[in-house]
């Protein structure tokens, strides 16, 4: 194989000299093709937290970072390729801590989901964590495609309420009403939420989900303390992170941080702190649970006692928090969009949500919870309507008042942070030894959080395209 290869490349020289007319009887041996790449001159944030460095060298060897520093402290090697990024701002390809790629009923199985993988990887994006799916059917379509950000895969776990509430008939007004339980709806959607109950064998469960290609699992709903316990245990036994929704009734967030969760997501859901145990107990409907959350989540109810003590418990544990802030705007967006205003029990839930998780977060940032920036993004549907990383940055910056660059750090090393395991050491961050994950903007993402728009290229893994190429369905090196 080697042979015939040099043997065609020489051919390839000999008949590209042949066209120039250079050929003066003798064939030049042909150039070696260079294994570093040199981005020169670039203003480097290499998101660790250390201000930005104007005019620096970046060098990639393969699919990883060798060196990135002022220039001077990185040696260019003879022959290596150079990129000129003169006056341009280079910063780690941005993570996603949160989205969701998979909707077999939606139509995002196939040609949609390779779009909207494109579209990210366009957009900068060249890491993101499916937070519910069905790890072994999505990573088998993912693998299938070449020009995609990486993608990592949570299972996602529910109690048996979960899976059997709704089967039991409900007599009212109208006649016997049969609903079907939840865990049926996201299992038509093509996911593979799976079952656990106190005493179950959680360490089986957590090698169910590693030998499904789950790097960690995500606790979803209907889950007792003991429970969240038990999985968080073994999950942590072996190594794998531990994430949930916020709350997983009857589990308030509160009980789900002192069993030792890495990280939370969704502001809303704090509200669960406000309901006694009691109640806690018995808003198993989402009906119930959204109509009960809209009634007690308001601006004012951020600020109780209980939430930020719960906020104090995460930041002293250094649980992570994902507000998803976009998601709840686009769902705001939707209502306000209706052209025939009838409210309803969802719309109720997430206006008060909105308002509520917009102050929760406010009070995290204020009590130093660690901030992942997860959007909550789907994979299908008017682009217009998925929530993206860039939205939920802007967010960051706009409504809660990070600084671009606090923001930024929470979509490239506090991602890496949150999405855990073995990536996360080689993730989120321009350092030697890390992976080549890089984008180039041509405007500074420091001075303004939309600048972040001006994507010049994108780097995975040491491969390069355009945000053009991309976009126009041509996948060049
Ligand atoms: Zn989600």
């Amino acid at each position: 194989m080697v042979k015939a290869l040099s043997g065609s490349l020489s051919f390839v020289a000999a008949t590209l000299l042949g066209a120039c007319g250079s050929g003066a009887g003798k064939l030049a041996a042909p150039a070696p093709i260079a294994s570093t790449t040199a981005i020169v001159g670039a203003n480097l944030w290499d998101g660790t937290g250390h201000p930005m460095v104007s005019n620096a060298v970046t060098l990639v060897e393969g699919d990883r970072i060798l060196c990135a520093g002022a220039m001077g402290e990185c040696t260019i090697p003879a022959g290596a390729r150079i990129i000129d990024a003169q006056g341009q701002f280079l910063i780690p390809g941005l993570i996603d801590s949160h989205v969701h790629l998979l909707f077999l009923t939606n139509g995002s199985a196939g040609e949609e989901l390779a779009l909207d993988l494109r579209d990210l990887l366009a957009q900068g994006v060249t890491t993101v964590r499916d937070m519910g799916t069905d790890p072994a059917a999505l990573l088998a379509r993912v693998n299938a495609i070449q020009t995609a950000p990486r993608v990592y895969v949570m299972q996602l776990v529910a109690g048996r309420r979960f899976f059997f509430n709704g089967f039991h008939p409900t007599q009212t007004a109208r006649g016997t009403v049969y609903r079907q339980p939840p865990a049926m709806a996201m299992q038509a959607l093509g996911w593979r939420p799976v079952v656990y109950a106190r005493g179950d064998n959680a360490d089986s469960v957590v090698a169910a989900a590693r030998a499904a290609g789950a790097m960690g699992i995500k606790l979803y709903a209907q889950l007792d303390s003991g429970s969240v316990r038990e999985l968080a245990a073994a999950a942590h036994r072996a190594g794998m992170p531990v994430w949930g929704h916020a709350w997983v009734q009857p589990t308030s967030v509160l009980e789900q941080a002192t069993a030792g969760q890495d990280g939370v997501v969704h502001a809303a859901g704090l509200a669960g702190e406000l309901f006694t145990v009691e109640e806690r107990d018995t808003l198993i409907r989402d009906g119930d649970l959204q109509s009960a959350t809209a009634r007690v989540a308001t601006g004012e109810s951020a600020h109780d006692p209980r939430i930020l003590a719960v906020l104090d418990t995460l930041a002293s544990r250094g649980t992570m928090f994902e507000p998803t802030l976009d998601a709840t705007r686009h769902s705001v967006a939707y209502y306000d969009s209706r052209r025939r205003h009838i409210p309803s029990i969802q719309e109720d839930y997430v206006r008060a949500a909105s308002a509520f998780g917009m102050e929760v977060t406010r009070e995290a940032v204020r009590h130093g919870v660690g901030i992942s920036a997860g959007s909550d993004h789907v994979a299908f549907g008017p682009v217009r309507d998925r929530p993206s990383l860039l939205g939920e940055l802007q967010l960051l910056v706009d409504s809660i008042a990070l600084t671009p660059t606090a923001a930024l750090l929470a979509a490239t090393r506090d991602a890496a942070r949150a999405i855990g395991g073995d990536p996360s050491r080689r993730i989120g961050t321009i350092e030697p030894g890390h992976l080549a994950d890089l984008v180039l903007l041509s405007k500074n993402p420091l001075e303004n959080i939309r600048n972040l728009e001006s994507v010049e290229w994108v780097m995975r893994g040491g491969r390069l395209w355009r945000p053009g190429q991309l976009r126009s369905g041509i996948a060049l090196r």
